[in-house]
């Protein structure tokens, strides 16, 4: 087994910037994979992507005009 090594471990700052990030493009995977690891460990962070997600839906909603 291999040691877990330091860079992929990033906090709740960068986790956020990295959230807002997706939203408008598609992560490097090398950051969405720190991004997922984080939200694996972090209930905060979780809640604010699910906060996003929803405000994108909604976002989404009032582009089609419906
Ligand atoms: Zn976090």
């Amino acid at each position: 087994m291999s040691e877990p090594a330091e860079d992929d471990d990033i906090d709740c700052r960068a986790a956020s910037h990295l959230l807002s990030a997706a939203q408008d493009a598609p992560l490097p995977p090398d950051d969405e994979r720190r991004l997922l690891a984080h939200l694996t460990a972090c209930s905060m962070c979780r809640n604010v992507q699910g906060q996003l997600g929803v405000l994108r839906d909604a976002l989404r909603k009032l582009g089609r005009g419906d």
